[in-house]
């Protein structure tokens, strides 16, 4: 196959160029660096040179000066000497003019003390000498200046002639500077020109420049502002720019009391480095672009194939998540080029190797996965389908329901098998087990056509009914069911006839899955509740029972925050009518209800959870109303019903621990009832609770007996210590006759096993005395009297003194 391009991102160029921009900063800083540190070192040379260049144009001037001075007080000399007339001071004059050894003046004049000319020699002043040499006539001490016009500088001097102080008149000299100029520019071996700048009447600021004959350019540079002299002084570099050339000038001052305006250029050829300086910073400018690009390519080069080979195996990365790992490995291939990239062939090994590994992890995951989903959907015991499973099956159904795609009926069949838990508990849960996957085979077999059967859980089994068409026939299928569940579950060696509570809800368009299940749920809990054995179709009565039982929860919780349930005292007679003790039963007095008996909200409270608080309160308010009695009735007992949710609950003991702490009485007078049922369940926690609460020395009651499927021999293993007859057994008494042969045998039986035996519900004097007759312990019931409200039983207890009193005395 072949490889695709791999992409290529953009940080390599990005580095690149940022490495390049980099080492141009790094370079241009060294190189500027550098120039920099040339530059002032030149300077340094530059100022040295000017400061000696300057020394020697004012030693060179000083000499001049001096010359033309002498020279002129030696003709001085000559035409004042002593003797001499006008005649001979001429004749002396020529010949000192001819004897010149230096080079001779330009001009020379000697006047009179009237300024008349009486002797000269040489060029003719041009008006602007005139000018100054009248400015300074017929001063009394010797003048000079320099002075140039039209390419000529020359030294213009007067020398006063002066006998006894007395001014006789001057000689006037002119003396061409070039002497000097030659001569400095030797010394300082610079090229030297003459800046003459002034004031020009009706030009501005200009500056002549003269050059002396070496110097053959000539110009005139118009400067237009007199601060750039200024400047020049400064920044001699500008006259490069001025003049055009590349020349290094210095700017020379003569002495201020001999010429102003004027100044000395000289020009001094740039040395090597200087000239160098400039090529060279450019030269190293350019080598550093080249070397910074060079690098910056390099870079790039690198990191695209690095990052080429990472964006490579991050596309390999989905592949690899994806699965597609023979396409992973044919991609990878060997690498082409292993001397850069050494790193990565390890990498490709991995990566070859993952993609195996990943591979096979991928094919188990698949099994188990295939493993995973049968599991997740069947039930392990039964094969049946599992909760997961029915609900996909009912959600399409309902689905296919609301669009209108389906026949008929939506109908979902919920079985609870009754009593399953004791069945359970009694012949352990191997053989639980086996009951619920017969149950389950025999569903599967027999049912299939109805439509789906499934287990949704424990002893819950559910029918999807899709046969079904209309409601009219699901009678007839729950009798169905009902008689396969009946059929006798031949076990080991053991037959059981076991039987079922169904409900059936039929679903309306809009119902849910949850709505179906709920509403089958409801009317199996109405089956289970009229006996078992039995199916109920759900209602919409059923519902409104269901938001009453809501509503009640509400209130239940009311009553306790505003202590509405109150105690009721039943008392317990022995057979002379000798009251023994009572049972307490709770009451709620409700506001808008009255009086109602436990059996209207017990149930409810069991259900919510709260049977354990109202236990509670009953057992707390008889302890209390034991330790009231207990000092004038010590024999007196008070039995109270422990609900069987609760008897288990692990704060139970302590509570009950907390309560006789808190009132001290005799334990013995407490008595617990709980039913038989609850022993039956709850066998092994039951019995741990029994024996702890018998240590604490408080007696236990069996109550309801003989509802239950309890022996006696069984219940002699237990430290049980009363009996308490089911009003079932009573009720009937004296027209039943089994039901009296029953009590009278149950009376006997507990009897000779050394139980205390209460009869309940005794309503009238005939089942007294049969009770009587059969030995029986004690009798309660409404001949004896009603439950009545507790602050009342110590009326009862009064009267029945006095009765008893009465009695004796008659
Ligand atoms: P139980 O423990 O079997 O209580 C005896 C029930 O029989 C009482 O009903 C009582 O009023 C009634 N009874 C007594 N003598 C006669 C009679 O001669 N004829 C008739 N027809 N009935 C008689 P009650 O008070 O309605 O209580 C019903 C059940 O509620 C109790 O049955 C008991 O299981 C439960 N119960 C009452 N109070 C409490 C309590 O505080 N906690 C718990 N967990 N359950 C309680
Ligand atoms: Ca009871
Ligand atoms: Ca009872």
């Amino acid at each position: 196959m072949p490889q695709p391009h791999p992409k290529v991102s953009t940080w390599p160029i990005k580095a690149a160029l940022l490495c390049w921009v980099l080492l141009i900063g790094l370079c241009g800083a060294l190189l500027t660096a550098q120039y920099l540190a040339q530059q002032s070192k030149l300077d340094q040379t530059y100022r040295h040179n000017l400061r000696s260049n300057q020394q020697k144009l004012d030693y060179y001037i000083q000499l001049f000066r001096q010359q033309t001075h002498q020279r002129l007080i030696s003709l001085r000399g000559q035409i004042t000497s002593q003797h001499s007339s006008d005649q001979s001071s001429i004749a002396n004059s020529e010949r000192w003019w001819r004897n010149q050894q230096q080079e001779p003046l330009s001009a020379i004049e000697w006047l009179d003390h009237q300024g008349k000319a009486r002797w000269q020699k040489g060029l003719k002043n041009s008006t602007y000498q005139q000018q100054w040499f009248q400015q300074n006539a017929r001063f009394d001490q010797y003048k000079a200046t320099i002075v140039c016009r039209d390419n000529r500088c020359e030294e213009l001097s007067v020398l006063p002639l002066t006998h006894n102080n007395q001014y006789l008149g001057e000689i006037r000299a002119r003396r061409t500077i070039d002497t000097l100029l030659h001569e400095v520019s030797l010394a300082t071996e610079l090229g030297i020109a003459l800046l003459d700048a002034q004031l020009h009447p009706g030009i501005g600021w200009q500056a002549s420049f003269y050059t002396p004959r070496e110097l053959t350019q000539q110009q005139l540079i118009p400067l237009g502002d007199p601060t750039l002299l200024k400047s020049l002084t400064r920044q001699p570099q500008a006259l490069s720019q001025i003049t055009g050339s590349d020349s290094v000038w210095s700017l020379l001052s003569f002495p201020a009391n001999y010429v102003q305006s004027l100044h000395l250029i000289a020009r001094q050829t740039p040395s090597p480095i200087a000239i160098d300086l400039g090529a060279r910073l450019k030269l190293n400018i350019g080598l550093c672009l080249l070397a910074s690009t060079i690098i910056a390519l390099i870079i790039w080069w690198l990191t695209t194939s690095f990052s080429r080979r990472i964006l490579f195996y991050s596309e390999l990365s989905p592949l690899l998540s994806s699965g597609k790992y023979q396409l992973v490995r044919e991609r990878l291939g060997p690498l082409k080029d292993t001397r850069l990239l050494e790193d990565f062939s390890t990498l490709n090994e991995s990566f070859n190797t993952l993609s195996y590994q990943l591979e096979s992890a991928d094919n188990a995951v698949e099994v188990r996965n295939q493993e995973m989903e049968r599991l997740s959907l069947f039930d392990s015991l039964s094969g049946l389908p599992n909760r997961h499973l029915f609900q996909y099956e009912i959600q399409n159904d309902l689905r296919e329901l609301r669009q209108h795609d389906r026949e008929g009926i939506v109908a979902v069949l919920l079985m609870d098998l009754d009593k399953f838990k004791r069945i359970n508990d009694s012949l352990g849960h191997q053989l639980g087990d086996q009951i619920l996957e017969k149950m389950g085979n025999r569903l599967k077999g027999n049912i299939r056509s109805l439509g789906m059967v499934a287990r949704l859980g424990g002893d819950e089994f559910a029918i999807l009914l899709r046969s079904v068409k209309r409601v009219n026939q699901l009678d007839k299928i729950c009798q169905k069911v009902l008689e396969l569940v009946n059929k006798p579950l031949q076990l080991e060696d053991t037959t059981l006839v076991i039987s079922c509570s169904i409900g059936v809800s039929v679903a309306s368009v809009g119902d849910t899955y949850h709505d179906a299940l709920k509403h089958a749920e409801i009317a199996m809990y109405k089956a289970k509740d009229s006996g078992g054995n039995g199916y109920r179709l759900f209602n919409a009565e059923m519902a409104s029972e269901l938001d009453l039982n809501l509503s009640l929860e509400g209130e239940i919780r009311r009553g306790f925050s505003e202590q509405e349930y109150t105690l009721y005292l039943q008392p317990k007679v022995n057979m002379q009518g000798t009251i023994k003790g009572f049972e307490s039963l709770v009451r709620w007095d409700h506001p808008d209800r009255g009086i109602l008996p436990p059996g209207e909200f017990i149930p409810a409270m069991e259900n919510m959870g709260f049977i354990s608080e109202l236990d509670n309160w009953v057992l707390e308010a008889s302890c209390r109303q034991l330790k009231v009695l207990e000092p004038l009735y010590p024999d007196l007992s008070i039995a109270v019903n422990i609900s069987s949710t609760h008897f288990t609950e692990e704060t139970f003991l302590t509570f009950l621990q907390s309560c006789l702490t808190k009132y001290p009485i005799d334990p013995s007078k407490l008595e617990l009832e709980i039913t038989e049922t609850l022993l039956m369940e709850n066998m092994g926690a039951g019995r741990a609770v029994i024996d702890k609460i018998k240590l604490m020395g408080v007696r236990i009651a069996i109550d309801d007996f003989g509802t239950g499927y309890s022996s006696l021999s069984y219940l002699k293993r237990l430290p049980v210590d009363t009996l308490k007859i089911d009003r079932e057994f009573i009720k009937d008494i004296p027209d039943s006759e089994s039901d009296m042969q029953i009590s009278s045998v149950i009376i006997f039986l507990a009897k000779q096993l050394n139980f205390c035996v209460v009869a309940e519900g005794v309503e009238t004097s005939e089942q007294l005395v049969f009770l009587k007759a059969s030995q029986c312990d004690l009798a309660q019931g409404f001949y004896f009297s009603k439950p009545i409200p507790a602050h009342k039983a110590i009326l009862m207890l009064e009267s029945e003194r006095i009765d008893l009193s009465e009695q004796r005395l008659v």
